[in-house]
């Protein structure tokens, strides 16, 4: 796997010492690197150890390390926090980890302008922290909120709980500082909510999974911060329900909700048991979590009282109000605890996070039960179906070996995404496609748009050294 780059010697661990400082180089140490050899991907399909990992403490100190590895031939792998989901911070051609833990501060809050610049290693809920007492606030809200760092969320242009009404990262990135893969550093866009001066590369930044650049400081939109916010637990018999419920939810009922999750029996019980929550959950097959929020109090009860009548209507047969922040807290734990409750239950699954258009959910969720007993696996759904994207779970049964799993679950991924493509989907919503989905992204888009990408990866890294591997399948370089 190694030959068509060079080697990361001790010479050059010597100069990356330099560039970074003592002590933050870790090198021919297999114990302190394997922590950097995954992702959060379950099981040990998608691991490969680097050969270095380093810990710069700023842009400059970024650039140096980019310049030597763009001249001595060696991949590169930049690094959030690792809670990614499709292998994009995985080093699968060696190389160099590039860690942004020390880029971790906040260098501007700008209240007259409603933005904050940031480095990129800060932990993206800590920014709503550090507004909270501001009346702004930052409006991503990935699961992983508690955990991963803004440069990965721009990397992978993350969504999560709130997109339906606030969208998704790249919506709030007003300026990015990237280390180019030569080594250059080049400040794209800034403090400016319109700006047509050239062509917009944020957005072709945002998504691109750490192969285009490396993100040292991102410049963020604030938006006013809601004073007021509750939550619907609508609790239906069956997943089929639940389901159809949530394109009229938005299109019938006349409200717009901040979030609309949707938990099949398994996501939600597994999640239960899994932080030990108990629920009153004994008729219900599925639930949708549906939060509002808003700067007046009569708004977001008529709202939640108008999209709780509408769910009655659809088959709900229980709704319950969470209108404290403390059970609204006791809610969305359930939910964010979902996939971490899938990964731990067993290293043989495939977390899928298939997009369609919002009306087409249903079918969707319809698709995966039949997929599911036509191949004698479980596939589990939960998501943020308010926005068309669903993480179903593919698993096996538990007497399955790794040999029948590994011989079945192409073929269901294959039916799953024939169905997505089909109603105008795509294979990846929000975590991207790393090296996990690399092959069924070439499956499923068109050549010309592959070949798009190789061209804009091609014009910014001659010489591919920038996270190789990722999204797609460049031809590399001869060894030096
Ligand atoms: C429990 C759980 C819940 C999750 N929920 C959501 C969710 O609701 N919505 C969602 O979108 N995702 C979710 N994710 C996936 C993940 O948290 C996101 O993809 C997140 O944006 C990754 O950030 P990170 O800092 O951990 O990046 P990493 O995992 O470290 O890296 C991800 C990618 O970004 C690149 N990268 C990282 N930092 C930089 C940088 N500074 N410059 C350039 N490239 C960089 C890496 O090379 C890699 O390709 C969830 C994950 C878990 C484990």
């Amino acid at each position: 796997m190694f030959n068509i780059y060079n080697r990361v010697t001790p010479a050059i661990v010597a100069e990356l010492t330099g560039i970074a400082g003592a002590g933050r180089v870790i090198y021919n140490d297999s114990e302190r690197m394997e922590a950097y050899s995954r992702d959060e991907i379950p099981g040990n399909h998608y691991r490969a150890m680097p050969e270095a990992v380093v810990f710069p403490g700023s842009s400059a100190e970024i650039a140096a390390i980019v310049k030597l590895a763009n001249r001595e031939l060696i991949p590169l792998t930049p690094r959030g926090a690792g809670s990614g989901l499709s292998g994009g911070a995985v080093p699968i051609y060696g190389g160099i980890v590039v860690c942004t833990d020390r880029l971790n501060k906040i260098i501007e809050f700008d209240p007259a302008n409603m933005m904050i610049t940031v480095e990129s290693g800060v932990i993206a809920n800590d920014i709503n922290e550090y507004l909270k007492d501001s009346g702004l606030f930052y409006a991503g809200y990935p699961m992983s909120m508690e955990t991963c760092f803004i440069g990965g969320n721009v990397a992978e242009n993350a969504g999560g709980g709130k997109a339906v009404k606030y969208g998704v990262t790249s919506r709030y990135v007003l300026g990015l500082e990237v280390v180019l893969p030569s080594g250059e550093i080049v400040q794209l866009g800034g403090k400016l909510l319109k700006d047509v001066t050239g062509y917009n590369l944020i957005p072709l930044m945002a998504g691109s999974e750490g192969t285009l650049g490396i993100f040292t400081n991102v410049t963020l939109k604030l938006i006013p911060r809601p004073i007021c916010q509750a939550d619907i637990l609508a609790l239906f018999p069956d997943s089929e329900t639940a389901i159809a419920a949530v394109p009229g939810l938005q299109t019938e009922s006349g409200v717009l909700p901040t979030s609309i999750e949707f938990m099949d029996q398994s996501a939600f019980t597994e999640a239960c048991n899994y932080i030990n929550e108990t629920l009153p959950l004994d008729q219900c097959g599925a639930m949708l979590l549906i939060t509002f929020d808003g700067m007046h109090e009569d708004d977001v009860t008529r709202d939640y009282e108008q999209a709780g009548r509408f769910c009655q209507r659809a088959g709900a047969v229980e709704v319950y109000v969470a209108d404290n922040p403390a059970t609204s807290e006791r809610l969305w734990k359930i939910r964010r605890s979902v996939p971490e409750a899938f990964s731990a239950s067993t290293p043989l699954q495939s977390g899928e996070d298939i997009v369609v258009p919002p009306a087409s959910i249903p079918a969707v969720v319809k698709a995966c039960r039949e997929i599911g007993s036509r191949y004698g696996v479980r596939v589990p759904c939960y998501g943020h179906a308010g926005d068309g994207n669903l993480h179903a779970r593919v698993t096996p049964p538990p007497e399955w070996d790794e040999a029948q799993w590994d011989a079945t679950l192409p073929a269901v991924l294959q039916d799953l995404y024939a169905i997505v493509m089909e109603l105008g989907g795509r294979i990846s919503g929000e975590h991207g496609i790393g090296f996990k989905r690399k092959a069924d992204m070439a499956k499923t888009v068109p050549r010309e748009f592959l070949t798009l990408l190789q061209s804009v990866k091609q014009a910014l890294d001659p010489n591919n050294i920038m996270n190789p591997g990722k999204i797609f399948d460049l031809s590399t370089p001869e060894k030096g």
